[in-house]
């Protein structure tokens, strides 16, 4: 049954005179606006606001926040997203008034827990990555790519060279190369293998004194660790270029493998994937970097410091490369990653991901029959299976599928991602699900192939609106409410 709810705006909804409160009358003198405001900046008219009763209202958003799926209501195997579940405890911390009642411009003298809290999320995070030097102020992941991007352009700039490209494999988020190019960088592509791995030989050809930076995600995007990563680096290094890592998969690989160890000279977490900041609609997330200790010194300001005791912002750096965000970085989402990590300990960590490898390859083992992995029997903490034998028997695709899940209550896996692999599923379990959930959703994609094909055609059935044209939105955004 299609959901009604909420259908109409609230605008449709407005009544003239309708109101959710009313004021008794004015017992002081009135003056018009007009005698308090200059002429240009009172309005011809009043703005239209929509003219509604308190339980109007009310009633309205509660149903519109029935619509989305969340974590809390649905599982959501979104690949590259790490949809765990967020624990409560941690928000709780985040909403304490000794956090949230900070202003930025304290004295920081009474700034001390905040700073305190910020420093030690810099040493955990160094010690996570294997690169002492960290800033917590990039907004977001990619966010982290353009400052780390900037980072090694001002390295480069005090050394003298001139390093115009940036390389990044074909199966790479399209934030790798979008970065590239607003830090100025041409990006050149490196091929992958048919087993999903940086093609050497490739790599290789393209490599040369102008390649800044490799920008290589591992695990990577389908879901596989590339084991040639170490060579990888010393291949880049040996040209005076730098590795970039795109922690985005950090969930798979904490406390087992660190980035600094395996050849990356920067990268960014993405404390709203791995250390479980509640993300999607539009965010915040964060996106602090590390990077080794060559490095540091261009980091943005201000660092947090400690000297004799006290807690500082460090804002006396001179080769760094400046501001790259307001104030402390998106310290609500720093802090339930602070105390996501201290919950955990390293210990803790390192099962996090190794639970999130299991969940991944069992469900993996489940599917595979029906949606094979075209890159392996396995995979770490997601992986990518393809419905191209589905298209091809029964004029089924990703798709159609994607769509179809939404009606047995599942949140859609990433689709059409990387594009790699055709027909893409990218499944990513998290390791905050159960045995249960896994055998149920595998189970939901068993009888879904087993549907007939034109009840998958124009599904869903069951929501609000059904088959929204997803490029019009983006090409055509209509953002502007007119009465007519
Ligand atoms: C999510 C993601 C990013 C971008 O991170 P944001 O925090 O969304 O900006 C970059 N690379 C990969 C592989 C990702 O999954």
């Amino acid at each position: 049954m299609r959901n009604t709810l909420a259908t109409k705006l609230l605008f449709e909804l407005s009544q003239p005179g309708r109101r959710g409160a009313r004021l008794p009358v004015c017992d002081v003198p009135v003056r018009p606006v007009d005698a308090l405001l200059p002429a240009a900046a009172v309005a011809d008219e009043p703005p239209p606001l929509p003219e509604l009763a308190e339980p109007d209202v009310v009633r309205h958003f509660s149903n519109l926040s029935t619509l989305n799926m969340s974590v809390d209501t649905h599982f959501y195997p979104l690949g590259s997203c790490t949809m765990k579940y967020n624990p409560k405890r941690n928000e709780r911390m985040a909403s304490l008034p000794g956090m949230v009642a900070l202003h930025p411009y304290q004295p920081e003298e009474t700034l001390q827990g905040m700073l305190q809290l910020l420093y030690e999320l810099q040493q955990m995070l160094g010690e996570i990555s294997g690169l002492p030097g960290v800033s917590l102020q990039p907004a977001a992941g990619a966010h982290g790519e353009l400052t780390a991007l900037m980072v090694a352009a001002a390295h480069f700039k005090e050394l003298g060279e001139i390093r115009t490209k940036v390389l990044t494999p074909d199966s790479a988020h399209g934030t790798n190369p979008a970065s590239a190019s607003m830090a100025g960088f041409q990006t050149v592509t490196v091929k992958s293998t048919s087993a999903g791995l940086v093609d050497m030989a490739d790599l290789r050809a393209k490599l040369d004194d102008d390649v800044a930076v490799f920008m290589i995600t591992n695990p990577n995007t389908l879901g596989i660790f590339d084991d040639q990563v170490a060579e990888i680096a010393d291949l880049v290094h040996k040209q005076g270029g730098l590795i970039y890592l795109d922690g985005a998969n950090m969930n798979a690989i904490m406390g087992i493998t660190r980035p600094g160890d395996f050849g990356a000279d920067m990268m960014h977490f993405n404390p709203h994937k791995t250390f479980s900041g509640p993300h999607g609609g539009g965010g915040p997330g964060a996106g602090p970097i590390c990077v080794s200790a060559k490095l540091e010194p261009y980091l943005p300001t201000p660092v947090v410091g400690m000297c004799e005791d006290r807690y500082t912002l460090e804002w006396d750096r001179p080769k760094s490369i400046g501001r790259v965000r307001s104030f402390f970085g998106n310290v609500g989402v720093l802090v339930r990653a602070y105390c996501y990590i201290l919950t955990h300990g390293p210990d803790g960590l390192r099962r996090v991901s190794e639970n999130a490898v299991l969940n991944a390859n069992y469900l993996l083992s489940r599917v595979k029959h029906i949606l094979p992995v075209p890159q392996g029997e396995r995979c770490m903490h997601e992986f990518v299976a393809s419905a191209s034998r589905l298209k091809k028997e029964k004029s089924v695709t990703a798709m159609h599928l994607a769509k179809r899940l939404l009606d047995y209550g599942y949140h859609a896996p990433t689709v059409y991602f990387p594009l790699t692999v055709p027909e893409a599923m990218m499944i990513e379990p998290t390791e905050t699900e159960s045995k249960e959930t896994l055998d149920a959703f595998a189970e939901t994609l068993f009888r879904i192939t087993d549907e007939p094909a034109e009840l998958l055609h124009d599904a869903p059935h069951s929501t609000t609106i059904s088959r929204p044209d997803e490029v019009r939105a983006a090409r055509n955004p209509v953002l502007k409410w007119t009465s007519a």
